[in-house]
């Protein structure tokens, strides 16, 4: 049994791999790209859903189907402004920067100390030998601040502080993230699923 993450982003398969493992699951995660996915879709469901949806495909053809096939969409919402950027987290621009650069020079221009925010994992399952498929989701709230702190994970990480702490997801130690972000919310559903739902054990 294994787990096949549908992305081309490392650091989702090297969350999403720390994570399960810390959750209990012995599976181990390996990255199926499909590049023919495009996100289209207006919600994160739906972007979920395609990319799994390719990948359950592309595993039916190898008739390797001893797995489960899995990918998320996730973004990061800031409310105070129409809870930009969104889905569109990933390719987000402005003032001719791109993701982080670009809500740094946002939120500078913005003129905003620090603004509620939250992060948002959506996740879509397939069975290759059970339909329908699963999804679920993780939420974490908290707020991002205007100056980037810390050098550990990827993304807005430097800029995200979740609700309850003062440090940002990239000032954590890797396994504090990994316990409490919105990817781990989503991952410990995924993996109650897997359990409860198809009887997957250690
Ligand atoms: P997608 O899910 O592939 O569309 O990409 C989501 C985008 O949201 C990433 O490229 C990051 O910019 C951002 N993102 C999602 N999850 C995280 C996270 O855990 N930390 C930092 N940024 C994230």
């Amino acid at each position: 049994m294994r787990l096949e993450l549908v992305t081309g982003n490392v650091h989702k398969r090297e969350e999403f791999s720390r994570i399960l493992a810390g959750l209990g699951c012995p599976f181990p995660v390996e990255v199926l790209n499909v590049s023919s996915v495009t996100e289209r879709g207006s919600t994160y469901y739906q972007n979920a859903y395609r990319k799994a949806r390719a990948g359950l495909l592309a595993i039916k053809a190898t008739a390797r189907e001893r797995c489960i096939v899995m990918a998320d969409d996730s973004g990061l919402e800031l409310p105070a402004f129409g809870s930009i950027p969104g889905i569109y987290s990933a390719r987000f621009e402005y003032a001719h920067l791109r993701e982080r650069e670009a809500m740094t020079a946002f939120l500078r221009d913005q003129q905003v100390s620090c603004t509620p925010a939250r992060f948002v994992c959506q996740m879509v399952v397939f069975v290759p030998w059970s339909e329908p498929c699963f999804s679920c989701e993780g939420i974490v709230s908290g707020f991002v601040t205007p100056e980037p702190r810390g050098s550990a994970g990827f993304g807005y990480d430097p800029l995200f502080v979740p609700e309850g702490y003062s440090v940002t997801y990239a000032e954590m130690d890797t396994g504090l993230k990994d316990r409490i972000s919105h990817r781990a919310v989503a991952a410990a559903k995924l993996w109650s699923f897997a359990r409860e739902g198809l009887g997957l054990r250690p």
